[in-house]
């Protein structure tokens, strides 16, 4: 053993969304370092944030007690709030003074202009079982439906395409399935920087002789171990698959038997693919004709394709129709339902799959029941002995608007940081100041807890027991390992405590009571108990019974829609929402870095992380360099039509010359100033994959 730790703990790491399996080694009650453990997504394997990324917990900028905003400071006045000094702007309050005051603004709104003015943030960085007791609570507490996370902005179009087509909105395999494929396809995501340790299995799979396509518009390191790279023109995915399925259709490849036995729709798309010739596509997607025909065939003919896809494909305002080609696709070649075969969203957040099943999402009662259904709501109504609002609720990005008219007036916002992760994010901001009343719980005193009224302190997922479900849909146990410093509380305590005080009678003991009630309302979790979990760490749904393994692979018979067909939905192409002009020449695109999480609230404050990676960059093309006359390090002024910030330069041979590239983690250069905030219609994600800006030499 090791004689620096006195003691470990057997958790999951709280980053993305691949869900390894960990021990955190404890000394002093401090975790020193972490290892892998034999997880089934991760096989004892971890990133650079899952070892070095835990001291975030310890930051001496931890939120330890209950603060008050000083009377007399304005919402909006936070250009000199340091995170490290809350002092400034707010003052320290007991408990019990600040659970009332935060309580009390929501009762307030509520009864003045009724709970639909009310809307509250979930985190999928929290437990399923925090998220949902937070969404039970602002349904029945506040009376609204206007409850939403992370998902709107990560994989809410992809999502409401497979409902639409497939009739489930998870994987339809688990990235491991990767290594019983003969061809991936990775379109519109790069996962050695956002799923690193899946990525490795896309690599190992190759080694043993798979072949790996990847899409993408940005050049990537996991292309070293492609067959084919396609660099596609930016938001040109519809056109690109599209043209794929046109010479798939031509070259009669299709599973005509499949498509018999267990689709629906297909006349329909087939008549819409003829105008999509890889020649005609060619001067949408750049991407030379007989390369479409080489991929279309390989994907079509190997006896198993994979596809897994990313926020590349989501964030457009055509990211629904992205996601429905890709599901034709697999559809009309009956890649789906077999080993080494199926469709993988890859979930962003460590709890997105999870804090989406458990329904902290607007339009559905957990497992993904229409709340707008009255006999589910009904049920619901019973179980829970509360009314629930009959119509849908407001997604993130509408929230916002709403704040702006005037319609809603009070929020409570756990572990979710808008004032960085929202689109057009000058605007999100405004909103949060014009709220009569704002409530966040969190770990640090983040962008978004600056504009709040009342900040509760949280407390980090080391800190507590609880279950959260990753891109597998493997729900997993993870345990406290730590105790929280000063006053900090656990989530699930502060969610009751606030519940109490808006009227509801709930008395949850221990986190397994809440557990316990989500598998008595969510038919996919039926099978799975507590007791299970401890002991097997894991275990994936749907799972119906206690003796059931559960199922990784789905659609192995037939889809869960009304009559058991997949549906083909096609789609017709619309260019990006603003595109460049003589004023605004440049394509924006934005995303992660592997060694910073989301926003940067944990991984700035991780001393190794940040280390690695401690200041703002803009990628750029070496050619746009030169014809700027700029130097790696350079500063630059990248404006939109939104907003402006200063950034050094980073030369990059992946990005394309037109097009630059800025990690949305960085508070000092935060990339959401810059990006659009208009829709997809469907999923009502915001397209922050592109906009049109200018870039200046400074
Ligand atoms: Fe954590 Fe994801 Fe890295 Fe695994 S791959 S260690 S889950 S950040």
């Amino acid at each position: 053993g090791d004689t620096r730790i006195d003691r470990e703990v057997h958790s999951v790491c709280p980053f993305c969304g691949v869900g390894c399996q960990l021990t955190f080694k404890i000394r002093d009650d401090k975790i020193l370092y972490a290892e892998g453990r034999d997880g089934p997504a991760n096989e004892e394997r971890l990133c650079i944030k899952g070892r070095f990324g835990f001291d975030y917990i310890h930051n001496p900028e931890r939120l330890t007690t209950p603060l008050i905003r000083k009377e007399g400071i304005a919402k909006d006045d936070v250009a000199t709030l340091d995170p490290a000094n809350p002092l400034t702007h707010f003052r320290e309050a007991s408990w019990e003074e600040a659970l009332e005051l935060a309580a009390n603004g929501l009762i307030q709104v509520r009864e003045t202009k009724g709970g639909n003015a009310l809307a509250g943030f979930g985190s999928a960085k929290g437990s399923n079982e925090e998220a949902y007791l937070f969404q039970k609570l602002v349904r029945t507490g506040f009376g609204t439906n206007n409850v939403d996370h992370c998902t709107r902005l990560c994989h809410a179009s992809s999502v409401a395409a497979l409902l639409e087509t497939v009739g489930s909105g998870a994987v339809s395999a688990p990235f491991n399935e990767a290594e019983n494929a003969e061809v991936i396809m990775v379109i519109g995501s790069n996962p050695t920087i956002n799923h690193p340790v899946a990525a490795t299995f896309f690599k190992n799979a190759v080694k043993k002789g798979a072949k790996l396509i990847i899409i993408d518009p940005r050049g990537q390191s996991l292309s070293r171990h492609a067959t084919y790279m396609l660099q596609e023109k930016p938001g040109t995915d519809v056109a690109l698959l599209n043209s794929m399925m046109h010479v798939i259709v031509k070259e009669g490849l299709t599973d005509k038997d499949y498509i018999k036995n267990h689709t629906e729709n297909f006349a329909e798309l087939k008549a819409h693919l003829d105008g999509f010739s890889p020649e005609a596509m060619e001067k949408v997607t750049g991407i030379d004709p007989d390369l479409i025909r080489d991929v279309a065939r390989e994907f079509a003919t190997a006896k198993s394709s994979i596809i897994f896809w990313g926020m590349g494909i989501s964030q457009h305002v055509h990211g629904t129709d992205n996601s429905r080609c890709l599901i034709s696709l697999s559809l009309m070649t009956g890649q789906v339902g077999r080993p080494g075969t199926g469709l993988h969203p890859l979930r962003g957040q460590n709890n997105v799959q999870g804090a989406s099943d458990v329904a902290l999402i607007p339009m559905f009662l957990p497992d993904y029941q229409s709340v707008e259904d009255p006999v589910i709501r009904e049920r619901f109504e019973k179980f829970w002995n509360a009314d629930i609002d009959p119509n849908k609720g407001l997604t993130v990005v509408e929230i916002t608007e709403a704040v702006h008219k005037g319609t809603i007036n009070g929020m409570y916002i756990m572990g979710e940081n808008p004032a960085m992760s929202d689109p057009n994010v000058s605007h999100a901001r405004e909103a949060l100041s014009l709220l009569d009343h704002l409530v966040v719980q969190d770990l640090f005193l983040t962008e978004t807890a600056a504009y709040a009224d009342v900040v509760l302190p949280a407390s980090a997922w080391p800190e507590k027991d609880g279950t959260v479900t990753n891109t597998n849909r493997q729900v997993q146990m993870g345990r406290a390992a730590v105790p929280m410093p000063g006053d900090a509380r656990q989530d699930l305590w502060i969610i009751q405590e606030m519940a109490k005080r808006l009227g509801l009678d709930w008395n949850y003991g221990h986190v397994k009571e809440v557990f316990t009630e989500m598998t008595q309302v969510m038919g996919s979790i039926k099978g799975i108990s507590w007791d299970r979990l401890e002991n097997a760490d894991a275990v994936i749904y749907p799972c119906e019974s206690p003796e059931d393994p559960g199922q990784p692979l789905i659609f192995t018979e037939n889809f869960p829609t009304k009559n058991g067909l997949g549906k083909f939905v096609p789609a017709s192409l619309i260019s990006p929402d603003e595109t460049p002009d003589q004023d605004f020449p440049t394509v924006l695109t934005t995303g992660r870095l592997l060694e910073h999480w989301h926003t940067g609230s944990m991984t700035r404050r991780s001393e190794v992380l940040d280390a690695v990676e401690p200041e703002p960059i803009v990628h750029m093309a070496p050619g746009m360099m030169e014809n700027l006359e700029i130097l790696p390090g350079d500063l630059v002024t990248v404006s939109s039509r939104r907003g402006q910030l200063d950034i050094k330069v980073r030369a990059d041979g992946g990005v394309q010359n037109g097009m630059i590239f800025i990690p949305f983690c960085y508070a000092e250069a935060a990339a959401n100033l810059l990006t659009n905030d208009a829709l997809d219609p469907f999923g009502k994600i915001a397209e922050v994959k592109f906009c049109a800006v200018k870039v200046e030499k400074k």
